[in-house]
């Protein structure tokens, strides 16, 4: 029987954050996701948070350890992407895109760990992505901000792994959510033939090895970059 755990997903109201909110419910676990905008999935509690909000941040955490108890597994999953190429790239694409995708989950990181350091158990994981150590013409801004998180789990796995915490990072491939079909087609068709499984994953794909990693047969797992991605990231 596997231990029911609290667990805070960020952006749960639609896409990979989504799929993996239902994922811990469907497995029995007690599940907050932060929501900007919309609700997270039934049975679990939706507390309004932006990741580039302190003050948010701070009531949403509150909230979620009264009604939940302390966070054991995080999942950072909140992102967006300002695509466009470097040329064109103006100073508010890369900081918008930083400061989401990697301050937002240092800021989540700090809150979480607080309480996992105090339980002594604890599961970070980030979801990166692939083009974080594969790079990607047009993404100079996320990809910095994807490569970053793997210094970033690898440096709590230094300081809090002696205290039951785990931090890992899992870097989906193409994934069918909004975020890729907002690409144009040719570019979707073109990533299909780089990607040696030859179609993208669903959500749910993502979500159960998250739920995998979270789990009790993981605990020895720390500091990796877990890929899901079809093969596309292979060697990197
Ligand atoms: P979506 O665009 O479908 O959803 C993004 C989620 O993040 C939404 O819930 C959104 O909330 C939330 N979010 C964005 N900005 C903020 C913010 N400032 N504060 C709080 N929440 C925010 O994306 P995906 O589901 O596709 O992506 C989820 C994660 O997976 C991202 O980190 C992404 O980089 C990563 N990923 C996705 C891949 C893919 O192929 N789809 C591949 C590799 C990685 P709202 O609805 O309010 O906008």
């Amino acid at each position: 029987m596997t231990t029911q755990r609290t667990v805070l997903v960020t952006g749960g109201n639609r896409g990979i954050g989504r799929a993996i909110a239902e994922e811990f419910i469907a497995n029995g676990h007690r599940v907050a996701v932060t929501v900007r905008s919309g609700e997270g999935p039934a049975g679990s509690l939706s507390v309004k948070a932006d990741v580039t909000d302190a003050a948010s941040l701070d009531a949403a955490f509150a909230e979620v350890e009264e009604k939940l108890g302390p966070i054991e597994v995080l999942v950072a999953n909140a992102g967006i992407t300002r695509d466009t190429l470097l040329m064109r790239m103006t100073d508010e694409d890369f900081e918008e895109v930083i400061n989401t995708n990697l301050n937002g989950v240092f800021r989540v990181l700090k809150r979480a760990t607080k309480g996992m350091i105090k339980v002594r158990f604890g599961r970070v994981i980030l979801i990166g992505s692939v083009v974080g150590l594969l790079g990607s013409a047009g993404q100079v801004n996320y990809s910095a901000a994807k490569s970053a998180l793997v210094g970033m789990a690898r440096s709590v796995t230094r300081e809090l792994g002696a205290r039951g915490i785990t931090a890992n990072v899992v870097a989906p491939g193409f994934i069918d959510t909004d975020m890729t079909a907002a690409l144009p087609e040719a570019q979707q068709d073109d990533y299909k033939k780089r990607i040696p499984a030859g179609r993208f994953a669903s959500p749910e794909e993502v979500a159960k090895v998250v739920a995998w990693l979270a789990g009790e047969d993981a605990g020895y797992i720390s500091g990796a970059v877990i890929p899901v991605d079809g093969g596309l990231g292979m060697g990197h």
